[in-house]
């Protein structure tokens, strides 16, 4: 009788579990720890410094500026958008974020049909500085007129010494 080789074998793994996981159909398995992955942006906690467009290689996170709707004027909305078909989450953005307003995730999931589905988006207020309580030349004159009464003192203080 001729041998049959690798039969014990196919036999064995016919009732073996698969090795390999029912994904997507089953659960997705979880990211390693330290995956980087989608981004999550706070913007409660940016303060529209900048630094993680600056530091951004693919340039892939943009801050556009607009006039704040309804606010004073010089009140700004920024809006942050963040690409994931660009972005080679190198983690850089996170990390100079000195306000920790950006993180990787461990979403792996990155799907769409829309390249809006890849966006990462949100809103920063940034409020106009307050305006002087006086104008510049309100200022130059109370800056003379101060001059003015201190060398008037000067001068009294001066006579009375001489009397
Ligand atoms: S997300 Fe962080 S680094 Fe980027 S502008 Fe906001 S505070 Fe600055
Ligand atoms: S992870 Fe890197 S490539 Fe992606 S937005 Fe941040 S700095 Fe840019």
């Amino acid at each position: 009788m001729a041998k049959l080789p690798y039969l014990g074998t196919a036999l064995t793994n016919l009732f073996r579990k698969p090795v390999t996981i029912a994904f997507p159909a089953g659960e997705a398995p979880a990211a390693q720890p330290a995956y980087r992955g989608r981004i999550a942006f706070d913007a409660s906690k940016c303060i529209n410094c900048g630094m993680c467009e600056r530091v951004c290689a693919p340039s892939c996170m943009t801050r556009v500026a607009k006039p704040l709707e309804g606010g004073e004027p010089g009140d700004q909305e920024i809006t942050f958008t963040f690409d994931m078909t660009s972005c080679t989450f190198c983690g850089m953005c996170a990390d100079f974020c000195a306000k920790k307003a950006i993180t990787l995730t461990e979403d792996y999931m990155m799907t769409g049909i829309i390249a809006e589905d890849f966006l990462v988006t949100g809103k920063v207020i940034k409020k106009a500085p307050p305006k002087p309580k006086f104008t510049p030349e309100q200022l130059a004159a109370m800056k003379a007129a101060a001059e003015a009464k201190k060398k008037a003192a000067e001068a009294a203080k001066a006579a009375a010494q001489q009397a």
